[in-house]
């Protein structure tokens, strides 16, 4: 049965529903790369990344997400010029999920420690960029599950335009533009979040 989540900030002030809840309406991961590690730096939640540096997420559609309070706080954040929309509660600097510039990309990441229960999501069933894990934590020795996660994000997708929700999202307006400008991290912050 799927099952519709609450999700907060540490602050409570921003909060919200992930809908339709089930282990296959989503991809549950956690990503070692240095990128997704160093916005976590950068936020102050190093302590909240699994042994090795792996940032716990879940991939859904956006469509399913829904900011039901302090949708005022979403504010978001790029490592570079180049980089994904990092999208966060500025109450609290509490990370929310990362997606890329455009909604015509139905794919959002949410930063999995918002959610008080975790089991309706599954197991974790990918593991990216275990290369880039922290030298000193104990990460996983290989990748796992990434052809699981690219054929899951396609066939997700591909329904979502079928069914005409593909470019609904809370992070970008009708127009496909993001609701908030996003700021990119000042050559001083960026090279403080990547710090190892
Ligand atoms: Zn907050
Ligand atoms: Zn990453």
């Amino acid at each position: 049965m799927p099952q519709d989540l609450t999700f907060a900030c540490r602050c409570g002030a921003l909060s919200g529903v992930l809908h339709d809840v089930t282990p296959n309406s989503g991809c549950h991961l956690v990503c070692y790369c240095r990128d997704c590690r160093a916005f976590a730096r950068h936020m102050g939640r190093m302590d909240q990344l699994e042994p090795g540096g792996g940032s716990p997420l879940v991939q859904v559609l956006p469509a399913r997400i829904e900011i039901t309070s302090g949708s005022e706080h979403l504010a978001c954040k790029r490592l570079s010029e180049k980089g994904l929309h990092r999208w966060y509660a500025a109450c609290c600097d509490t990370p929310l999920a990362n997606t890329v510039g455009t909604s015509k990309v139905p794919l959002a990441g949410l930063w999995r420690p918002n959610f008080a229960d975790l089991a309706p999501f599954g197991p974790v069933v990918t593991q990216g960029f275990v290369k880039s894990a922290h030298p000193r934590g104990a990460a996983p020795a290989r990748d796992k599950g990434l052809l699981r996660m690219l054929g899951g994000l396609l066939k997700r997708g591909a329904a979502a335009y079928l069914n005409g929700t593909a470019r609904k999202s809370p992070f970008f307006d009708a127009n496909g533009k993001p609701v908030v400008t996003p700021t990119v991290l000042s050559a001083e912050e960026r090279k403080a979040a990547y710090a190892e």
